[in-house]
């Protein structure tokens, strides 16, 4: 029916030729994701309805032009659907929508393609990904979206495959391996298809790997070229476009001895590409160094390029144009590959063509994106590891106690400032709406470091930073904790407004729209409108789990719809056991979609606090507790929380495994007995003393929270 639908339309755009009339005097012709292309993306203004994207448009200013919903009728928006997905780990997916249809991604790189109006399933594709992989994912087992392009919906899988999906059915067209598989790679991100090729990178860089982009043939899946981000372990050539770069300069910025020989550097570009058709230039973000410490990586220093750079490259060949680095040897996981935006932006009276950044170190960068040349770099919230950015070398100004010969407490610590969340900018207002978090991490340079092949290889040591278990403590500790949304004002370079969260850090990806607002969910799992020229809530509404994605709004019908989509997990949440708001359910991960007047509702949540009564006694010599917490924070605490209660996203180890024994313990943490729900085996990572140590550890912390929950002192969250 569709086909045929396409098939008169053209027809009718034929005749309209025939007879003689200007053809750019018909309206656009509807599209379907048979007919989305460069061009449509390009013109996606003229669908205003669409949202064709993971920005929606190839700057990625995560802006709808849609204003049926403005300030004076928000407050009557409701819940128009709701889907339960697949998935109950964390969700960063950003729905794309087309000819009626919302396709979109859960954890364990799950597509779905959805009726946009009801919700109702059309077709699910699982690439059934090995769970062991959950091992290797820093950050949880996220997507964050696929592309469209010609009839075939793209996803990058979480254990480094490139699918083609056949967008009417669902059915695999081609699938390509993109990382060698024996590594830790992980793809979180969404896909791009720019000018006929899909540009996907890769995540690894917290257990060993060396970042790069490739570019594939959308119709064939064929490799066209492969820009890699660190240098080759033995400095020599590998064949790709990136080799002519690091001859001329790139190598010479890394010693040629150091851990990343072995932990392969970094620089994994994991989320920004963006795409300039004028130009003709695309802009990557790439990762942290891998391992972060550089007194490790690069003994001798250097600046390590391409760590924590936007890298500009041609599409057609990957050619290098410029690249500008926020942050010089690096050793903070201070990634730069955070969302980018362009914008064409007065300053004075000229207009000027610039890219625009939030990333991790706490720095807002405008630059010109021809040239690469720095116009700005301001602070966007008080950060404390550089005093400022100088102008003239374009390098930060750092605090020298920052580099951790000692430990230092960072602000911002490797969850950033910002993060994943996209942020959004209004043409309307000439703001960007950063969705930042102050989250300060204690940074201890690691003295016996060892290389663990596929393991978390940081060189950075966060025991002696744990958080206070004790709850006064531990609330002092948290207070510094908060979430902002900065609308921040590129021109003026300070914010218009902001937003707090307090003790909400970790608030959510942003939509801005051509009604006025901006939308944004938090992890105090409320949604919410602001009005986008001063910051007042507008509207909010409950969406049980954290709603963190990149909303989109869509319209059909005539009726304009906000989407967002929720779930438990996503970094914080995962490692920081704090962030939980609540107990979490065992429910799935969900779209959630919005209209004027939406009168659906969500089910009962359900929450189930832990026995409170630890069943085991004996938990080992105070020495083994000690060895067991250093174990455990360096192979245990990115995935079950920095006081092993990561209750709701991961197994809440203070009740769940406690009465595990000793053979059960290490059947299940080094053979890797529940390998197949995401709990591989660390065999090679963990010995079988230390495993007993790791149990040892949690255990104490159980007796110490159930000897405690009989104290009037509630934990603070
Ligand atoms: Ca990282």
């Amino acid at each position: 029916m569709r086909l045929s639908t396409a098939i008169v339309a053209g027809a009718a755009l034929l005749a309209l030729a025939s007879c003689g009339k200007k053809q750019e005097a018909a309206a656009p012709q509807a599209l379907t994701a048979a007919t989305v292309d460069g061009a449509a993306i390009v013109n996606a203004d003229q669908h205003p309805g669409l949202w064709l994207s993971y920005g929606r448009t190839y700057s990625e200013q995560h802006y709808s032009p849609l204003k049926k919903i403005d300030a004076s009728n928000v407050g009557q928006l409701g819940l128009a659907w709701y889907a339960d997905l697949d998935a109950n780990r964390g969700m960063e997916s950003s729905p794309l929508v087309v000819d009626g249809v919302m396709y979109v991604t859960s954890a364990w790189s799950i597509v779905y393609a959805l009726d946009a109006k009801t919700g109702e399933r059309k077709w699910t594709f699982d690439p059934k990904v090995d769970k062991a992989r959950g091992q290797k994912a820093c950050c949880d087992v996220v997507n964050r979206g696929v592309a469209i392009w010609k009839g075939k919906v793209y996803v990058g899988t979480i254990d480094g495959r490139l699918i083609a999906l056949d967008a009417a059915t669902g059915k695999p067209v081609w699938e390509k391996v993109t990382v060698d598989q024996s590594k830790p790679y992980t793809i979180t991100g969404a896909p791009r298809v720019i000018k006929g090729k899909v540009l996907i990178g890769q995540g690894g860089a917290e257990y060993g790997v060396r970042g790069y982009m490739t570019a594939y043939d959308a119709e064939t899946g064929d490799q066209i070229w492969r820009f890699y981000m660190a240098p080759n372990p033995e400095k020599k050539p590998d064949g790709a476009v990136s080799d002519k770069i690091f001859a001329d300069k790139a190598n010479a910025t890394w010693d040629d001895k150091g851990e990343w020989t072995e932990a392969g550097g970094g620089g994994t570009p994991w989320d920004a590409i963006v795409y300039d058709p004028d130009l003709d230039i695309v802009y990557i973000g790439t990762g942290n160094g891998s391992p972060w410490n550089r007194r490790l990586r690069s003994p001798s220093g250097g600046d390590n390029l391409f760590l924590s750079s936007i890298v500009a490259l041609k599409p057609d060949t990957g050619e290098y144009v410029w690249h500008y680095q926020t942050t010089p040897g690096e050793s903070w996981d201070y990634t730069a590959t955070q969302p980018i935006i362009l914008a064409d932006i007065k300053f004075g009276d000229t207009v000027r063509k610039v890219l625009m950044q939030a990333p991790k170190n706490g720095f807002f960068y405008v630059l010109d994106r021809a040239t690469g040349e720095l116009i700005s770099a301001d602070a966007f919230q008080d950060i404390n590891w550089a005093t400022g950015v100088d102008m003239k070398t374009g390098r930060p100004i750092e605090n020298p106690a920052a580099r951790y010969q000692e430990p230092f407490l960072t602000i911002p610590g490797p969850l950033g400032a910002h993060n994943w969340h996209p942020m959004a900018y209004s043409p309307d207002t000439g703001l960007v709406y950063i969705p930042a978090h102050t989250i300060p991490s204690l940074y201890a340079d690691m003295q016996n470091f060892e290389y663990r092949p596929g393991f978390w290889n940081t060189g950075t040591d966060f025991s002696a930073g744990a958080l206070p278990t004790e709850p006064k403590a531990r609330a002092a500790a948290l207070a510094g904790l908060e979430g902002q949304l900065v609308a921040w004002d590129p021109v003026a370079r300070k914010p218009k407004w902001v937003h707090k969260y307090p003790a909400d850090p970790w608030n959510g990806g942003i939509l801005a729209t051509a009604g006025g607002l901006v939308f944004e969910g938090a992890l105090d799992t409320r949604f919410r409108a602001f009005d986008a020229a001063t910051g007042d809530v507008k509207w909010e509404i409950d969406t049980q789990y954290p709603a963190l994605s990149g909303p989109v709004s869509y319209e059909i019908d005539g009726v304009q719809y906000i989407a967002t989509t929720a779930g438990w997990g996503t970094s914080l949440p995962l490692s920081g056991d704090f962030a939980l708001p609540k107990l979490g359910s065992p429910d799935n991960g969900r779209v959630l979609v919005y209209k004027i007047g939406g009168t659906a509702t969500l089910p009962p949540y359900d929450t189930f606090p832990p026995d409170p009564t630890p069943p085991a006694a004996d938990f080992g010599s105070q020495q083994m507790v000690e060895h067991g917490k250093d174990v455990f924070f360096r192979n245990c605490m990115v995935c079950h929380g920095e006081s092993a209660k990561s209750g709701g996203i991961t197994p809440d180890l203070r009740w769940t495994m406690i009465a595990a024994s000793k053979d059960d313990w290490k059947d299940i943490v080094v053979d890797g007995k529940y390998a197949h729900s995401g709990m591989a085996g660390f065999k090679g990572g963990i010995s079988p003393p230390d495993a007993e140590a790791i149990r040892a550890y949690v255990i104490a912390r159980a007796h110490e929270d159930a000897s405690r929950a009989a104290q009037p002192d509630a934990p603070p969250k």
